[in-house]
């Protein structure tokens, strides 16, 4: 049994006392009349004078205890039942009243014995008989009462007959003991039945009760899961449309600019493959133009990003004024992009002139007066390109090329110039991991004494192997010098020359010439670099000329000089590169410490058109002051033979040798030699 049932079964059994005193309650009546009615016959049926009097007493002493019993259920009935109350007491008076019953009749009994004749005995003693049956069930719930009652009727009466000398009653005697131990048995045994009924009852009332609050309970958990499920219902509901509201906002974010609530990138390009699409089946054209802000930067840098954000609001503004809503987007920073339906070439530029025109009108932001300016470019479809980002793409790299020739201008899309752009682009990207993809190399041109033949020199230049295309040096070397990656190839070309140079077997020692960057030079860890290459590979600093173009005159001079006098100083040769295509200053060729020039080949190749006189007047200097000369681009005997008699110590070109890998320089050199 578990504690629960235990529990119910306990409060069954408080609850049974109740049952009890109910059911001894219920029955009062027929027992208190079957007394009453019994003494009454007893005392006044029987003419026995000489006991009367006391028989009267017992039949008084009765009355009093009926009524007093009556009272007692009277008032049991009228104010406890139905109550809750302590069952005990109630009980314990019913008890008294019956024991009182009991004892009047065993005293009758036992006191009168004696003076009653046989009818009146036999009489006593069925009556006796009777109420004792009758007692057996009307006080069954009480065990006490009822064991009393039939022991305290049936065995003072038989014991009294058994002992009686007359012996006329000893059989009877016998006979009320059976009869008092069956009926003491059939009382127990429905004493046991009324509290197995009681008992039960309870329980099962206990457990009914039990039931219906758990049913309630039961009700109860439903209504308040019934209330939860409408707030989910509700709450999921609310969840939704937040959901769809979420969606609409993460829609907008992502295709709107947050500042100026034009398209973005993102937003516009969408927006454009659509209109596109409409035009293309209708047969149209379309401009797209992009505009970019001159000056916007002075105003976020000089008056803060707030000031920079309105002002941006107010272009955005007057900028929609121009197209349908939605055919404009902020493209990022101060970049606007406008798409033109229909619009041909002319259309297009006097839409930019009047928008351009439109930024250009003051704006006053917080009482600053603020004035821009735009530079436009603008593409054709189906013109130009045919897809969005194309057109898109074409536009802004205009813009960027019209805002370098002349910021404040409307360019119409050039196919060559962004093909130029483009590549450039690809080869800016490409340079980035040339080196580690081992795409170039170093090739090897001879520079030949005039006077006697020998080798002079060998002037490394570089080569790049980009995509398997050769890309010339001419046009990768003024790239990486804007990216700033000409260090890190130059530091390459050097050590790589310096390297091959150490190695090489040719008469007296050929020096190795190496292209230097007025970039490299001008970097302050330039000296260190050569340090560095002289060192790991062995090379002697006088096998070491270095070649700078004669752009250098243009740059800070104290920092020349102190680079100059530096490079000299650890005994490596300097020559100027390409003379007489720049601006050579003569006070500079007298000041700075060089050893050579190298006169450019366009001056060679051209001396049919007069150039010798720009040489004579180059080697008239050189001698002036000292340097050593070159002819670069010599080509043909004649070049050769012209120029030595002209003057020119050292001579270089394809005539001699086209530029030679490494190997083949040195079949070259024994060729050379024979
Ligand atoms: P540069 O230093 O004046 O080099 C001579 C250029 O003339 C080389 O062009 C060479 O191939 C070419 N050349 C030599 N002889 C003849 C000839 O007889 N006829 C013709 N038409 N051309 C001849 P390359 O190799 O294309 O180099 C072009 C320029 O690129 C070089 O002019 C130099 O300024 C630069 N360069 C090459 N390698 C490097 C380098 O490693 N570093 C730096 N900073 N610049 C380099
Ligand atoms: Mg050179
Ligand atoms: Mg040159």
């Amino acid at each position: 049994m578990d504690a629960k049932s235990a529990q119910i079964r306990e409060q069954a059994l408080r609850y049974s006392s109740y049952d009890a005193i109910s059911l001894l309650h219920g029955n009062i009546f027929t027992g208190l009349l079957m007394t009453f009615l019994a003494m009454s016959c007893l005392v006044f049926g029987f003419d026995n004078p000489e006991v009367y009097p006391l028989k009267l007493y017992f039949w008084i002493a009765t009355v009093v205890v009926v009524v007093l019993r009556l009272a007692d259920t009277l008032y049991w009935r009228i104010s406890l039942r139905g109550t809750s109350y302590n069952p005990d007491i109630p009980l314990l008076r019913f008890s008294l009243g019956a024991i009182a019953t009991i004892i009047i009749w065993a005293t009758y009994v036992s006191v009168l014995y004696y003076h009653l004749d046989t009818l009146e005995m036999m009489s006593t003693l069925v009556i006796l008989s009777a109420i004792a049956g009758g007692a057996a069930t009307i006080l069954a719930p009480s065990r006490l009462l009822v064991s009393l009652y039939c022991t305290l009727l049936i065995l003072p009466v038989s014991v009294l007959a058994i002992t009686d000398i007359r012996n006329e009653f000893n059989i009877i005697g016998f006979l009320g003991i059976g009869y008092w131990l069956v009926l003491l048995a059939i009382s127990l045994k429905s004493n046991s039945f009324f509290s197995n009924a009681i008992d039960i009852k309870r329980v099962n009332e206990s457990l009914i009760s039990e039931l219906k609050t758990e049913r309630n309970q039961a009700a109860k958990a439903n209504e308040a899961l019934r209330i939860t499920n409408e707030k989910l219902d509700n709450s999921n509901a609310t969840l939704e449309e937040a959901v769809m509201r979420r969606t609409d906002d993460i829609h907008r974010l992502s295709n709107r600019d947050p500042l100026t609530e034009l398209l973005n990138r993102a937003g516009f390009n969408r927006h454009l493959e659509s209109v596109l699409k409409t035009t293309r089946e209708l047969n149209n054209s379309l401009a797209v133009l992009f505009v970019d802000l001159d000056g916007f930067k002075q105003v976020n840098d000089g008056l803060g990003h707030q000031i920079g954000d309105k002002v941006l609001v107010e272009v955005a503004k007057r900028l929609a004024r121009f197209c349908e809503p939605d055919h404009i987007a902020r493209w990022g920073g101060d970049e606007f992009v406008i798409a033109l339906p229909y619009a041909t070439r002319d259309t297009a530029i006097a839409v930019a002139q009047a928008a351009r025109s439109g930024i250009t009108i003051p704006i006053i932001v917080e009482e600053n007066q603020i004035l821009l300016d735009a530079t436009i470019g603008i593409a054709i479809f189906p013109e130009h390109g045919d897809t969005a980002s194309l057109l898109i793409q074409e536009a802004d790299v205009t813009m960027y090329e019209q805002k370098r020739i002349q910021p404040g201008t409307v360019g119409v899309f050039n196919a060559k110039i962004y093909n130029s752009i483009k590549e450039e682009q690809a080869l800016r990207s490409g340079l980035r991991h040339a080196i580690e993809r081992g795409e170039f190399s170093v090739v090897y041109q001879p520079i030949i004494n005039g006077s006697d033949n020998s080798v002079w020199a060998a002037e490394a230049l570089i080569r790049w192997t980009f995509n398997d295309t050769p890309v010339r040096p001419d046009i990768f070397i003024p790239i990486a010098e804007k990216i700033g990656l000409i260090h890190e190839i130059g530091d390459w070309v050097l050590n790589r020359a310096c390297i091959d140079a150490a190695q090489w077997v040719m008469e007296n020692e050929v020096a190795v010439s190496v292209n230097v960057s007025v970039m490299q030079l001008m970097d302050d860890n330039f000296t260190g670099a050569l340090d560095r290459a002289l060192k790991s590979s062995g090379l002697a600093p006088e096998r070491l000329h270095l070649e700078i173009t004669e752009s250098v005159f243009a740059d800070n001079k104290e920092k020349i000089q102190m680079q100059i006098n530096a490079i000299k100083s650890r005994n490596i040769h300097i020559s100027i590169d390409d003379f007489g295509t720049g601006f050579s200053s003569l006070s500079q060729l007298q000041t700075l410490n060089f050893d050579t020039i190298k006169i450019d080949r366009a001056f060679v190749q051209n001396l049919e058109e007069g150039s010798d006189t720009i040489i004579g007047a180059t080697l008239l200097i050189a001698k002036e002051f000292g340097y050593k000369t070159v002819a670069e681009g010599i080509e043909t005997l004649e070049h050769a033979e012209r120029l030595t008699r002209m003057g020119v110590d050292c001579l270089q070109g394809y005539y001699y040798a086209r530029p030679l890998p490494i190997r083949d320089l040195a079949k070259w050199f024994e060729q050379h030699q024979q």
